[in-house]
């Protein structure tokens, strides 16, 4: 018999056939590890079930017993093709019928042994079973059902009565001794069952396994987590919800652990690197704010402050800029930028260093680019866009203005440094892109980008740049510790000066021809407006919802129809080209367009100061985090804004929920309300994050994580390359070379 380690391929240990290969492979499932750290999703009762003796018509019933005699039928007078068979237990048989499914008969052999619910029908002397949901079940399994002390002796027959085992409840004769009474059921996949996870997990924990705890002892015992086994056992075969959920709370607790490990390796790696030493005097940038057609909030000054002391240490930043849409984060990284052409690179007669800026849109790109354009007016750099559908530059050398180059042309003047300033989406970092001495690298709202990314970008030089990562998405304080815990914090929690506060209002459906109105007389002042719909048009597979949920398409037509004929309305959605999303953008911008209405695609930071209303349909569809986004919208002018949330349904619970939105203080607020109502599931962008279920759970827990933080944080300084602790030497590193795809 192998000796069984959780690193090895669950096919030397176990028999599968194509089917289940596939259905594993699907959920990730290859080593034994991975089998064991398949959680349940849920754990299952036994005990509620009902003997066939003494059922009656009409009974709502859940049955274990055997199949017999199952068979394709025709309805005697229906015609109807359907399934008939019976299903045995210890104190008699009951027909089962299945009409319109045929197929049924096919899939069972007779003997197998079975749970199957569905409603007693039938006249009192002719019961049968309609329709029953049947699972199939092992015997030790069956041994968890029926009710205490009916001890019968079953028939034989069927071969399933094991001799050597002995009844101790139960109806049936395979009863084991000690039944837990809770059984896992698995997030299944087409192929494989519930029953092949607790059998196969079984065969595992019954062996001596190889298996050192990945969490130290010492901390085990802190914070009072069973072990390794002893956890395996409670998640998989618990006797009690109790024991279970202990020992989730312990995976939770390893996965956050080694997510943290992993970030604060990192944080120490980068601190180890060179990188530019940059060093604009605070006259420098006082001039060149002096520049700006505003004041710097206070918030800004003290993040540009720390940013410039951050750039000037020699090694390469690692900052995270979180505020709110409207808070200027632009103002800063611009600031950031300036300071990093402002310095010669070292050595160097000629140039100066570059900035990278990335932006997640083309229109986002587009929008930094002006903005900078704007504040660099009095510097004169050049600034380059580059971007899927084309590059450009600023100024050129002929009228002054923005200029269309070759892409070519653009990467050339990159490489020989002529273009300090490279804005863009992602196709800043193909490799085609070189720079000279690039210095620093903005990121906005981008959520992972790592030494080795930065790596990538500066291959030329030897240096690592500096990193300013800003986001306005608002996410609980739990998840930013784990996932940015590399990064180090700087809040803009300010607003400008002299921005009123969004006025929102929870709309009902009926009251929408007022909220129209409103509309219409903020557009006679000259103002634009948003309409956010749930969806574009595609037919959606669930009906429901496209019966419900408005569709940009059509409630743009019937709003040009019916209710503002006398303006200009058009889409935007995610299912456009660049090019089309360009134009429209344009074309709101210039004020071409009164009414855009659009997905939730206008969520990120597109800027059109005259657009002083949002109305947001189906607004219990999104996350209140995500409506506080679109809300942000209209906050960039000084004149009054509006938002206005129109949800479908009238249910108390969803007003509730809504109504956070007018009270709540800002983002990160909404956020941790979105996480403790609709769970971790609902955060947007989770699937980016490479967090488990299990993980993400976790963010429910505050305590746990900065537990979890703080031990990793100090197990990481006492052992930086943690070569005292190979075993978490070798999950982190198998963590990030999975996280460094992203
Ligand atoms: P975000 O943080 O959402 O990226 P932006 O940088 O786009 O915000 O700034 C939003 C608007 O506010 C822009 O029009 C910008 O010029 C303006 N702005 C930025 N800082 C200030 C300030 N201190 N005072 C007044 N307006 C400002
Ligand atoms: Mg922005």
């Amino acid at each position: 018999m192998l000796f069984m380690r959780l690193g090895d391929q669950l096919t030397d240990h176990f028999r599968l056939i194509d089917a289940q290969k596939a259905a594993l492979r699907k959920l990730g499932v290859t080593t034994v590890r991975d089998l064991l750290y398949h959680f349940p999703s849920r754990y299952e009762q036994g005990g509620d079930e009902a003997q066939i003796a003494g059922l009656v018509s009409g009974q709502e019933a859940s049955i274990i017993g055997t199949l017999e005699k199952l068979e394709t039928k025709k309805g005697w007078k229906s015609r109807i093709p359907m399934s008939e068979g019976y299903l045995r237990d210890s104190t008699g048989r009951i027909k089962l019928r299945w009409f319109n499914q045929p197929y049924i008969a096919k899939m069972y052999a007779d003997g197998t042994l079975v749970k199957a619910v569905g409603k007693v029908s039938g006249s009192a002397d002719k019961i049968y079973l309609a329709n029953p949901q049947l699972q199939k079940i092992s015997a030790t399994e069956a041994g968890l059902f029926g009710k205490q002390g009916a001890e019968q002796k079953l028939v034989a027959e069927n071969g399933l009565v094991e001799p050597t085992q002995t009844v101790t409840r139960g109806p049936f004769l395979w009863q084991v001794s000690a039944p837990p009474d809770l059984f896992a059921v698995y997030p299944e996949s087409r192929g494989i069952t519930s029953l092949w996870f607790r059998s196969a997990i079984k065969k595992i924990l019954e062996q001596k396994i190889e298996a050192e705890d990945s969490i130290p002892a010492p901390l085990l015992k802190k914070y009072n987590l069973p072990t390794l086994h002893t956890a395996l056992v409670w998640a998989h075969q618990p006797k009690e919800l109790k024991v279970a959920e202990a020992a989730r709370k312990r995976f939770a607790f390893e996965e956050v652990f080694m997510i943290q490990l992993e970030r604060q390796r990192e944080r120490v790696l980068q601190s180890r690197e060179k990188s530019f030493s940059i060093e604009a005097t605070h006259k420098d940038i006082s001039e060149f704010m002096a520049e700006f057609p505003f004041e710097a909030t206070v918030a800004q000054k003290k993040a540009i402050d720390t940013i410039l002391g951050d750039m000037r240490a020699g090694h390469p930043m690692s900052r995270l800029l979180e505020g709110d849409v409207g808070s200027g984060k632009t103002a800063v990284a611009a600031v950031a930028a300036y300071a990093a052409v402002h310095t010669r690179p070292p050595a160097q007669s000629f140039g100066t260093l570059q900035v990278a800026y990335m932006a997640p849109t083309e229109i986002l790109a587009k929008q930094h680019f002006e903005s900078f354009i704007k504040f660099f007016e009095h510097f004169p750099i050049n600034i380059g866009l580059i971007t899927g559908s084309g590059c450009y530059k600023f100024p050129s050398k002929v009228s002054g203005g923005v200029t269309n180059i070759s892409r070519a042309q653009l990467l050339k003047w990159v490489a020989n440094g002529e273009i300090p300033v490279l804005i863009g989406t992602h196709a800043l970092i193909e490799k085609s892109v070189q720079f000279k001495h690039l210095a620093l690298v903005v990121i906005d709202e981008q959520h992972r980008f790592g030494t080795s990314q930065r790596r990538k970008l500066a291959k030329k030089d030897k240096q690592l740049p500096h990193l300013l990562s800003m986001t306005a998405t608002p996410i609980p304080r739990t998840l930013a510790l784990t996932i940015y815990g590399d990064l180090d914090l700087t809040l803009l929690d300010e607003m400008p000066p002299g921005r009123k506060k969004i006025i929102t209002e929870i709309v009902r459906p009926a009251e929408r021809a007022k909220a129209y109105e409103h509309m219409r007389g903020l557009l006679k002042e000259g103002r634009q407006a948003y309409v956010i719909c749930p969806r574009i048009d595609e037919p959606d597979p669930d009906k429901a919802f496209a019966l419900l949920a408005k569709s940009v398409k059509a409630e743009a037509k019937r709003l040009k129809k019916d209710i503002f004929p006398e303006y200009e309305i058009d889409i935007l959605h995610s299912k456009m080209t660049p090019k089309e999303k360009d134009a429209v953008m344009a074309r709101f911008s210039n004020h071409e367009i009164d009414i855009l209405v659009a997905t939730s695609v206008v969520e990120v930071g597109v800027n059109v100061p005259n657009a002083t209303m949002i109305m947001v349909e189906g607004a219990e569809r999104f996350g209140l985090s995500q409506l506080h986004q679109l809300r942000g919208r209209v906050v960039r002018s000084n004149h009054q804004a509006y938002c206005f949330v129109v949800p479908e349904s009238r249910g108390e619970s969803t007003t509730a929920r809504l109504k956070a939105l007018v009270t709540a203080k800002n983002g990160f607020e909404l956020a941790e309300q979105d996480l403790l109502q609709r769970g971790p599931g609902e955060l947007a962008g989770r699937k980016q994050w490479g967090i488990s279920d299990i993980g993400m759970e976790a963010l429910k827990n505050l305590k746990l994580v900065e537990a979890a933080r703080t031990e990793a944080l100090e197990l990481i300084k006492k052992d930086e390359t943690l070569s005292r602790h190979p075993l978490l030497a070798e999950m982190v590193s198998s963590r990030a070379a999975q996280a460094h795809f992203e």
